[in-house]
């Protein structure tokens, strides 16, 4: 049977899982595997030439027992509800694994970003905020920065939700310009969570930190910034990346900085001088100790999981790895930090800036850092035990140390009448 990839059904699958193990009752896993609510905007937007396109958007809210609703917002021409829906579920174990007080959702227009002018995007923007207005809200429904938005889409929005209100509401959205809220360390926290999950782990999966190898795909925003910490932090050194053109492998070790200066010469990070290009498959079979995917979901599936030689794989990307290629992976003891860990960096420095926005009172670079690697390790410290007791991956230790979080929320709140 071919290997089955739609993302709602790949999160429902992950859902069951975890309520085995945790011997939930039928009742629990029907709402579980429910999202809360789901609002579908259809709404006008004046173009350039002044003809007037309309648009589809979504805004899912998953789960908000544990608090408000948290999750991105994507621009994307392949948008779909049922990968909305998909990713909202996914925020509220993600926020669960690092015991935020958040639920989860995720939101999405369905436009190629690329053809709109800035002005276009704007309008957009804007337009989309005022639509989802009556269900987002620093105690309702946050949103962030997802594929294809980011700090000034979310200005954007905060500015637009604060004109509704009639004053300025920081606290609405995440991942802001620090002009108008915005936190110390957000652009780095993805990569920089990783990073701290990955030195957690590294004596548990048998590496040294100090003389590891490391190969990222996916030298975009997380990817790049996570290769330059795993070197910088960790002493690992980066012996191959890839990006949307293809890789370079060098055994020695890559200069970052020059590859950056190259990257922004050239596009990509081919042809770097000194270098092999490799392919992107061949870069994810390579024999390191530590592989990052960092680009997009299902890289890693049931083709050529048993090729992979890393001992540790740190999923700085959402759903590299499929359902299939996970047990192959353990079974063959490679130790994953699953995404719902590994990039919680991102949500978890969200989660700071709504709390310094609610407070008015702004952390420094050191205290947000600080306050990071606490959460990740706590989290990563709390999921282990699971793994070891259960016998099972860590995407199902985490899993199932999230999702009886969320249980205990509605246990303890009851059903309402
Ligand atoms: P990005 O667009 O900055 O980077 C993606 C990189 O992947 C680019 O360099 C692109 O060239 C490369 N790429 C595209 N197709 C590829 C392919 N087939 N093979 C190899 N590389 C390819 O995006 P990003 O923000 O770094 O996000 C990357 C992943 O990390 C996504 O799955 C995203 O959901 C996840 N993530 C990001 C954040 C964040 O804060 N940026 C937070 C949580 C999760």
């Amino acid at each position: 049977m071919a290997e089955q990839l739609d993302q709602f059904e790949i999160a429902v699958a992950q859902i069951k899982k975890a309520a085995k193990i945790l011997n939930l009752d039928a009742g629990m896993v029907e709402i579980l595997t429910h999202p809360k609510r789901e609002l579908t905007v259809n709404f006008p937007v004046r173009m350039d030439d002044d003809s007037v396109r309309v648009f589809t958007g979504y805004r899912v809210q998953y789960n908000y027992s544990r608090g408000p609703c948290k999750g991105g917002v994507r621009y994307h021409p392949k948008v779909t509800l049922n990968e909305v829906r998909a990713l909202a579920a996914w925020m509220t174990w993600k926020t669960a694994v690092v015991n935020l007080p958040f639920g989860g959702a995720k939101g999405g227009i369905i436009v190629d970003p690329k053809k709109l002018s800035r002005n276009e995007l704007e309008r957009l923007t804007r337009r989309y905020t005022s639509e989802i207005s009556i269900i987002i809200g620093p105690e309702k429904d946050i949103p962030a920065p997802d594929v294809y938005t980011d700090s000034q889409t979310m200005a954007w929005m905060m500015d637009t939700y604060s004109m509704i209100k009639g004053y300025s509401v920081p606290g609405v959205v995440t991942g802001k310009p620090l002009s108008v809220g915005g936190s110390e360390g957000r652009s780095d926290a993805t990569a920089r969570g990783a990073m701290y999950v990955a030195k957690a782990a590294a004596k548990t999966a048998g590496i040294d930190t100090k003389k590891a190898t490391v190969a990222v795909q996916g030298y975009g925003n997380a990817g790049s910034i996570g290769a330059r910490l795993f070197h910088s932090d960790l002493g690992a050194r980066v012996v191959a990346v890839s990006d949307s053109r293809g890789g370079i492998y060098l055994k020695e070790g890559i200069d970052l900085q020059k590859l950056d200066a190259h990257k922004a010469k050239s596009g990509s990070v081919i042809n770097f001088p000194g270098s092999r290009n490799i392919s992107n498959e061949e870069l994810l079979t390579l024999d390191v100790d530590i592989l990052v995917p960092a680009a997009l979901e299902n890289q890693i599936t049931e083709k050529n999981a048993s090729l992979i030689k890393a001992k540790m794989v740190v999923e700085e990307a959402n759903g590299p790895t499929t359902p299939a290629a996970d047990e192959i992976l353990f079974k063959n003891g490679v130790f994953l930090l699953p995404d719902v860990l590994a990039n919680a960096g991102g949500v978890t420095v969200s989660y700071f800036e709504w709390v310094q926005d609610i407070q008015s009172f702004f952390w420094s670079l050191e205290e947000v850092n600080q306050k990071l690697q606490r959460v990740m390790t706590t989290a990563y410290e709390g999921i282990l035990p699971i793994s070891k007791k259960e016998n099972i991956d860590m995407r199902t230790a985490a899993y199932v140390y999230a999702v009886k979080k969320v249980v205990d929320a509605h246990i303890a709140r009851g059903l309402w009448p």
